[in-house]
């Protein structure tokens, strides 16, 4: 039986964008404590090298579209095994708290009795910015960065792409998650209050050797992904911070080569 209480402890776990080397030395041994891991599919496989060979390694993927495993289902497995005293580790992508649902995973538990213990990841959009170069908050182009969801839940209302267009003008770095399926309608909310020729720049599977990276600018953005092509999952920045890395022209970067797209 787990030793924090009867009613069992679960670590929300970042993962990370992929790199097992951007681990948290805090993830790595939660991970190596783990009997029983629940992860998501945008957890890179080299981080499960950490697991321990006798853990039970349980693919619970929720990537939009595809056949995936309940929100409903994941939240009673979790109870469950940390109920039968297992040491429960979910791992999620990126940081657990930056959307991905940990905040609704975290809340579940405590109202189940469950401990939560929540291990910090460096998040997806984080990395991407890292792939190009960029920092989020250039002191010369940004004074804060924005990061919303190209993909609201059922609960949150449609995110209004003009305001965050007006922001981004008064120099705020856009870093936008879940936005590959809506990039037309994206790119169109915020063509009301940024120019065409707003440097944008799309990062997929950032920090894994399968990264691929887009720069161009917000007026041609989706033509150039469908070219390149850039699919989920990717993340989308928008705004001055880019500029020293936008040529007149897109460019394609893989990690393999460097192309002009
Ligand atoms: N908690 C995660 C985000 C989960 S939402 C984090 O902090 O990164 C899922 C979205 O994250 C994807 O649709 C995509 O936009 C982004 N994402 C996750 N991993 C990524 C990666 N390696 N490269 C680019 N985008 C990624």
């Amino acid at each position: 039986m787990n030793g924090n209480s009867q009613a069992g402890t679960v670590s929300l776990v970042g993962a990370g964008p992929g790199d097992p080397d951007l681990l948290t030395v805090k993830a790595i041994k939660a991970i190596r404590r783990a009997s029983v891991l629940l992860v998501d599919d945008l957890v890179g496989a080299g981080v499960l090298r950490y697991a321990r060979r006798s853990a039970r390694i349980v693919h619970v993927g929720k990537r939009g579209g595809c056949a995936s495993t309940p929100q409903a289902f994941i939240h009673k497995l979790m109870v469950a095994e940390a109920h039968r005293g297992e040491t429960v580790v979910r791992l999620k992508g990126g940081d657990p708290f930056v959307f991905g649902r940990g905040g609704e995973e975290a809340e579940h538990l405590r109202a189940a009795g469950v401990n939560v213990q929540v291990v910090n990841g460096i998040s997806s959009g984080l990395a991407a910015a890292t792939a190009l170069g960029v920092p989020w908050t250039h002191r010369e182009h940004a004074h804060g960065v924005l990061l919303v969801t190209g993909h609201a839940g059922d609960s949150v209302s449609d995110l209004h792409w003009p305001t965050l267009a007006a922001a981004a003008a008064q120099g705020l770095t856009l870093v936008v998650y879940m936005g590959m399926q809506r990039l037309a309608s994206i790119r169109d909310g915020l063509l009301t209050a940024l120019r065409a020729e707003t440097p944008a720049a799309l990062v997929q599977h950032a920090s894994t050797a399968q990264e691929r990276r887009l720069v161009t600018t917000l007026g041609t953005m989706v033509e150039d992904a469908a070219a390149a092509p850039i699919c989920s999952p990717a993340i989308l920045i928008v705004g001055d911070v880019l500029r020293a890395v936008v040529t007149e022209s897109a460019k394609l970067w893989t990690s393999s080569a460097l192309t002009q797209a």
